[in-house]
């Protein structure tokens, strides 16, 4: 079990599938008190907390962070060199291959079975003692700050141990708000901890839906999702040079993305620039969000 602790440069901590009942206690009490509009509870609150179900004999959960850098993108375009960020979190898949893989070399050798889960990986994580949340509801954890992802999963070996603690936000919030002060939408707010989902701008540029009236178009400042309170926030202060440098489009390839040429009509060459930044599954967001950044000038020097 020691090799647990030694998958590299991933942190991980465990708790005991006994709490998942305070776990769903913790996310049905902020729905009960009506603080999460009830169409984005239905969207993003729905768990799968019966553990047992998926894996009988479920004894132990594991919650993974995995570092995540962001990455910085050039696009040539009229002249000029424009740089776009993707926030952490987006490009995932080889992080999660890599984890998923070492993981189940770990158990799999001893006759343990490990399932992914999906729980409130967030609560969980701040439960687990990994990470303390921000006043921007976004976690952090030592070594990373917020620039992370985070995933769970569970095994029929037992726990070797049991972390489970109280919720808790950073001490590095006391006296500081400068997420909210710096957040587009005004969605952090100060008399409570639950930010106002419903106006993040994350929710809204994530999505092919037509984006609402009140967004001003020089909000956006990532390719997809917002960068802004996690900039700012002094906890990352040793994150900011975690800049991943990604592909670089030319003055061509910029106008077919700007023009929004489907993703099967594209080059393969700027296909595969896509998808080496996972923008290929968010493909007509991110030509919508990059004609927004382009004409307002709101990149990244
Ligand atoms: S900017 Fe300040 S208040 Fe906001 S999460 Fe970071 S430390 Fe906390
Ligand atoms: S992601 Fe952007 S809109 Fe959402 S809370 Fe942070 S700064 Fe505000």
């Amino acid at each position: 079990m020691t090799d647990l602790w030694d998958i590299k440069g991933v942190k991980i901590k465990t708790v005991a599938v006994r709490h998942l009942p305070e776990l769903k206690e913790d996310v049905e009490k902020l729905q009960r008190q009506n603080l999460l509009q009830k169409h984005l509870a239905e969207v993003y609150l729905q768990f799968n907390y019966d553990v047992s179900a998926t894996l009988p004999g479920a004894w132990c959960l594991l919650i993974v962070a995995m570092p995540q850098p962001l990455t910085r993108v050039v696009f040539n375009w009229q002249g000029k060199v424009y740089r776009c960020d993707i926030p952490p979190t987006y490009i995932w898949k080889a992080d999660d291959a890599r984890v998923t893989d070492a993981l189940t070399s770990i158990f799999r050798p001893d006759g343990f079975k490990l399932v992914r889960v999906h729980l409130p990986v967030k609560t969980l994580a701040v439960r687990s003692g990994l990470a303390q949340y921000g006043k921007n509801n976004i976690t952090y954890i030592p070594g990373f700050g917020s620039y992370h992802r985070l995933a769970a999963f569970a095994t029929d070996c037992e726990c070797p141990e049991d972390n489970w603690g109280e919720l808790k936000m950073m001490k590095a919030c006391e006296g500081c708000f400068q997420c909210g002060e710096n957040c587009p939408t005004g969605c952090i707010p100060k008399d409570r901890f639950l930010l106002h989902a419903e106006n993040c701008l994350t929710r809204h540029n994530e999505r092919e839906d037509i984006l609402e009236n009140w967004i001003k178009p020089d909000w956006h400042n990532a390719l997809i999702g917002c960068m802004r309170c996690q900039l700012v926030c002094p906890v990352n202060n040793n994150q900011l040079a975690a800049i991943i440098p990604g592909p670089v489009f030319s003055e061509t390839e910029t106008a077919l993305l700007l023009q929004q040429i489907p993703l099967d009509a594209l080059p393969d060459e700027t296909r595969r620039k896509l998808s080496a930044i996972a923008m290929d599954d968010s493909y007509d967001v991110m030509a919508r969000n990059l004609d927004l950044l382009i004409k307002n000038q709101n990149l990244q020097a």
